[in-house]
C-alpha cells in the first residue's frame, strides 16, 4: 500500500500488487500485469486484490477516529472494465467485507476508459450506483476526448507522474501541470498527482491547488 496525503494529512492509500517468487525475488507489475490481463487471470486477481484491500482498510478504519475516513484506492484493468463481472465482483467485496462504499475508489486508466467510451459510461455509472468513487489514472498520456471526459462520472482526475517527474528544480515544465489541475476543477473533480519525489514539485502542487498527493517523497509503497 502506498500512502496518499492531503496537506500533511494521510487521507489513505493505494493497493499495489506485488509477487514475489519461491526464492524471494521480486516480479515488478510491469512486468506481471500485461501478462495477467493477455490470459485473463487478472479478473481473479482483483477479486482478490477488492477483498484483501477492503478488509484492510476496515481494520485500519477501526484503530480510531482519525483514520475512520481514510479511503482505500483499487487499480481496475481495462479486460475487467468489459467484462460483465466487475459490478458483481465489487458488490461482493463490499459485502464480504462491510467497507462503507463510499471508501472504496477505483482508479480506471484514462486509456482503458476511452477505449470503448460509451460502453464505460454505463459501467461506470452502474459502479457510481454502488456508492463507490471512481478515479481516471494516468490522466495526460491516453486519447481522451473532451466531449467524453465531460459525461464520464468520475470523483478524481490522477496526473500521470510523467508530467510531475518533467518539472524541474526550478519548478519550469509546469504549465501541463497547470492546465490539467484547472481543467479537473473546471470540472469539478478533485485532483491528485502522483509520482511526487521533490520539494520542488511538492510545493510547485500544492500552490497550483493540487488536492491530493503521492509519491516516494511522501511515502513509499510499504
Ligand atoms: P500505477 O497505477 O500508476 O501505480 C503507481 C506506480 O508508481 C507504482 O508502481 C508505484 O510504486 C510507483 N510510484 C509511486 N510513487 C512514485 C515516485 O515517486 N516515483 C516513481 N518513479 N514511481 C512511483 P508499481 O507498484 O510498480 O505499479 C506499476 C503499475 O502496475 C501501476 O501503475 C499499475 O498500472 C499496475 N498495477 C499495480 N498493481 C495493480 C493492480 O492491483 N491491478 C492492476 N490492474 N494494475 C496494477
Ligand atoms: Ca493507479
Ligand atoms: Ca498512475
Amino acid at each position: 500500500y502506498q500512502p496518499i496525503y492531503r496537506g500533511d494529512r494521510l487521507s489513505g492509500g493505494e493497493a499495489l500488487l506485488r509477487w514475489f517468487t519461491a526464492d524471494g525475488e521480486q516480479i515488478s507489475p510491469a512486468a506481471f500485469i500485461p501478462i495477467a490481463e493477455d490470459s485473463g487471470q487478472i479478473v481473479p486477481m482483483t477479486r482478490w486484490m477488492l477483498n484483501a484491500a477492503c478488509s484492510q482498510l476496515v481494520a485500519w478504519q477501526a484503530i480510531g477516529p482519525e483514520y475512520a475516513e481514510m479511503i482505500m484506492s483499487v487499480n481496475i484493468s481495462g479486460k475487467h472494465l468489459s467484462n460483465d463481472d466487475l459490478l458483481d465482483d465489487v458488490q461482493q467485496a463490499i459485502d464480504v467485507t462491510k467497507i462503507r462504499p463510499g471508501s472504496l475508489k477505483l482508479e480506471i486508466t484514462e486509456s482503458a476508459a476511452m477505449e470503448n467510451a460509451e460502453h464505460t459510461i454505463s459501467v461506470l455509472n452502474r459502479l457510481k450506483s454502488l456508492g463507490v468513487q471512481l478515479s481516471i489514472d494516468d490522466f495526460g498520456t491516453g486519447y481522451s476526448s473532451l466531449s467524453y471526459l465531460h459525461r464520464l462520472p468520475f470523483d478524481t482526475l490522477k496526473i500521470d507522474r510523467s508530467f510531475v517527474y518533467s518539472v524541474g528544480e526550478s519548478g519550469e515544465n509546469s504549465e501541463i501541470l497547470q492546465t490539467i489541475i484547472s481543467l479537473a476543477k473546471s470540472l469539478q473533480k478533485k485532483v491528485i498527482a502522483e509520482g511526487i519525489e521533490t520539494e520542488t514539485q511538492l510545493s510547485l502542487l500544492q500552490n497550483l491547488g493540487c488536492d491530493y498527493g503521492q509519491g516516494y517523497l511522501l511515502a513509499r509503497p510499504q
